[in-house]
């Protein structure tokens, strides 16, 4: 697909889908700088695929715009970001979330996008590459205890649609990529009662699977997906078509 000589950043990469994404660049030749705020999973990941670790909080915008500095320092350009990094958040109705879990929701899942963006897009314009921002079914669809993650993914698929149709013209392709229930340690600890009912919501039978994702991910960065603009790409076995 072309990948070769080209570099990527990845946030969130030291654990599921940001991992399987970086494996995924890295088998394609790409260079990859591994983000995450975790080291010890970040260092690994970077380890093993011969990539550079770079400990980043994507809360901070600060710690973004050092975290593409770097992937340039490193690697002398910048290809493409894959902006992925998130968390779960509170499960209840709204009367019972806090202002504070809403707002460390909010900035994780939907500030770090907007940083991740305004600071890789400068880069990015000079090689003319490509932005994946991972929203998420509930970027689509609502679900009922979920309305700071469904308020965030939603922000980030409209976000994507902003950004992507203003730099069309100028030759950078932004989309997002909408999985349903993925097995990562972000489901990890839920109760069979819990758990059951979402497996079950999945046409396909099953929970998806990181690779399964990034397969996608890939795809819409490479130029094979030279056409693709400020689109969602859903991979849900099925769950938003029922
Ligand atoms: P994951 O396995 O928990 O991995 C997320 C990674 O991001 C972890 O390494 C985590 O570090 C890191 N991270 C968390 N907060 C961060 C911060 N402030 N700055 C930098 N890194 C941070 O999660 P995942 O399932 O792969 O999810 C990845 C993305 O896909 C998220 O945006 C999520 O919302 C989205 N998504 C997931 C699913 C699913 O079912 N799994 C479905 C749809 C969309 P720690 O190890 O320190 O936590």
């Amino acid at each position: 697909m072309s990948f070769e000589g080209k570099v990527a950043v990845v946030t969130g990469a030291g654990s599921g889908i940001g991992e399987a994404v970086a494996r995924a660049l890295a088998a394609e030749g790409v260079k990859v700088v591994v983000a995450d705020f975790n080291a010890t999973t970040g260092e690994k990941v970077a380890q093993d695929i011969g990539g550079a670790f770079c400990q980043v909080d994507v809360t901070d915008s600060a710690q973004v715009k050092a975290m593409v500095d770097f992937a340039v320092a490193k690697y002398g350009r910048l290809d493409y970001a894959v902006n992925n990094a998130g968390i779960s958040g509170p499960q209840d109705a709204i009367v019972n979330i806090s202002e504070d879990d809403y707002l460390k929701l909010i900035a994780v899942n939907q500030h770090s996008v907007f940083y991740g963006m305004k600071y890789e897009i400068p880069e990015i314009l000079k090689t003319k590459g490509a932005i994946v921002n991972i929203s998420s079914i509930l970027g689509l669809v609502a679900e009922r205890l979920a309305i700071c993650y469904v308020a965030a993914k939603h922000a980030v698929a409209g976000m994507t649609k902003a950004a992507g149709v203003y730099y069309a013209p100028e030759g950078i392709r932004i989309n997002s990529v909408h999985p349903g229930f993925i097995d990562t340690p972000l489901l990890a600890g839920l109760p069979d009662e819990v758990m059951n009912p979402i497996v079950s919501a999945h046409p396909i039978g099953r929970l998806g699977k990181a690779e399964e994702v990034a397969n996608v991910v890939v795809f819409l960065l490479s130029d094979k997906a030279s056409n693709v603009v400020g689109s969602q790409y859903v991979v849900d076995g099925g769950y938003t078509s029922v």
